[in-house]
C-alpha cells in the first residue's frame, strides 16, 4: 500500500527523512523546483520514480537567484495544489522550507561557477546561476540524494550544474529530461501564467522561430549568421523583444566560429509584454 507523502519544512525534518531512507536502503532522487507545478515538473517526478525508490520534490522560490528587478514577489505560488500534484505523480516527500530556514541570519557562503554562468542568460541575469548553484548544492547535501533530475528547458542551468558537480566531486548522478510543451509548441513554464491572451499568442513566435532554425539546420545549413538572422525579426514581428539567440556547443556551451561543426544547442530568451521566456533546441550534427 502506498504511504502518504510527507511534508518536510525544516532541515531537521529533511535529515530525519533522509536517515529513514538510508536505513531502508532506498535510493533518493531529488527533483528541485520553485513550485507552481505543471506537467513539465511532473514529468521529472514520474521519471524519478523509474530511477529511485524515495522521491523528494523540493518547492522553494529561491530568493538569491532573482535579480533586484525580477519577479520574486509575484512568482506564482500554490502550495496545496503543488502537494496534490506531486503526490499523484509519485513523490514520497515534499521539502518546502522558508527562506529563513535556507538562509539563516549570518549566511555568507556562495557557489560560483565560472564563464559558463556568464554567457546566454547570465548576461542579463548576472547573479542568477550563482544563486541556483548555491541552493542546488545545499539541497544535494542536505537531502543526501543519489540522483537529481532537471529539465532540458533550462539548458544552461543543467550545463552549469553539471560543471559544479564535476568540479566539486559531488556524488550525485544528474539526469536531464525532455521539454514538455503545450499542444501548440510553447514550452510549459510557471511564468506562462503571467501572459495575457495577446502576449500568449505573441510568445508562440519563440518556439516557431526556433523550429525554423532547426529546420534549416536539418537541411544542412551550418552558418550561424544565416541560421540566427531570422529569429529576432520573427519575434519582433509578433510584438516581442529578443534578449538573445545563440548557437553554442551542446556540451560546454562553447562559441563556434562562423560555422557549427559538432552537436549544438540553439538557446534563446525573449520578452513578451514584460514576461521573459526561454527555450532551446538541440541540433545534432
Ligand atoms: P522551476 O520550477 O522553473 O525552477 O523548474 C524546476 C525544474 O523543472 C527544472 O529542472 C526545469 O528545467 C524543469 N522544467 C520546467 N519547465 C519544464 C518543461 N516545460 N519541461 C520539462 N522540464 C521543465
Amino acid at each position: 500500500m502506498a504511504t502518504r507523502m510527507k511534508i518536510l519544512r525544516t532541515i531537521a525534518d529533511l535529515y530525519a527523512w533522509r536517515s529513514a531512507q538510508k536505513e531502508a536502503h532506498r535510493p533518493i532522487a531529488l527533483v528541485p523546483t520553485m513550485g507552481a507545478l505543471h506537467e513539465g515538473h511532473l514529468s521529472l517526478i514520474r521519471r524519478a520514480k523509474q530511477e529511485a525508490d524515495a522521491i523528494l520534490v523540493s518547492i522553494f522560490v529561491n530568493p538569491i537567484q532573482f535579480g533586484p528587478k525580477e519577479d520574486l514577489d509575484k512568482y506564482p505560488r500554490d502550495f496545496e495544489g503543488d502537494c496534490k500534484k506531486a503526490e499523484s505523480a509519485g513523490a514520497s516527500a515534499v521539502f518546502a522550507p522558508t527562506p529563513e530556514e535556507m538562509y539563516p541570519e549570518g549566511f555568507q557562503t556562495h557557489v560560483s561557477v565560472g564563464p559558463l554562468s556568464e554567457c546566454l542568460c547570465g548576461k542579463s541575469r548576472p547573479t542568477h546561476f550563482g544563486g541556483v548553484c548555491t541552493v542546488v548544492l545545499k539541497l544535494f547535501l542536505a537531502s543526501g540524494c543519489d540522483i537529481a533530475l532537471f529539465g532540458q528547458k533550462d539548458y544552461q542551468q543543467y550545463q552549469v550544474i553539471t560543471r559544479m558537480v564535476k568540479d566539486l566531486h559531488v556524488p550525485v548522478k544528474l539526469i536531464s529530461c525532455p521539454i514538455v510543451r503545450e499542444a501548440d509548441g510553447l514550452a510549459l513554464s510557471s511564468r506562462n501564467t503571467y501572459l495575457t491572451a495577446d502576449a500568449r499568442k505573441a510568445a508562440l513566435s519563440l518556439p516557431r522561430a526556433l523550429d525554423a532554425v532547426a529546420d534549416a539546420w536539418s537541411k544542412g545549413e551550418r552558418n550561424l549568421k544565416v541560421l540566427l538572422q531570422p529569429v529576432g525579426d520573427a519575434i519582433a514581428k509578433a510584438g516581442g523583444r529578443l534578449d538573445y539567440a545563440e548557437i553554442r556547443t551542446a556540451e560546454g556551451l562553447k562559441e563556434f566560429g562562423e560555422k557549427a561543426d559538432c552537436d549544438a544547442v540553439l538557446a534563446a530568451a525573449a520578452v513578451f509584454d514584460g514576461v521573459r521566456l526561454i527555450d532551446n533546441r538541440l541540433l545534432r550534427f
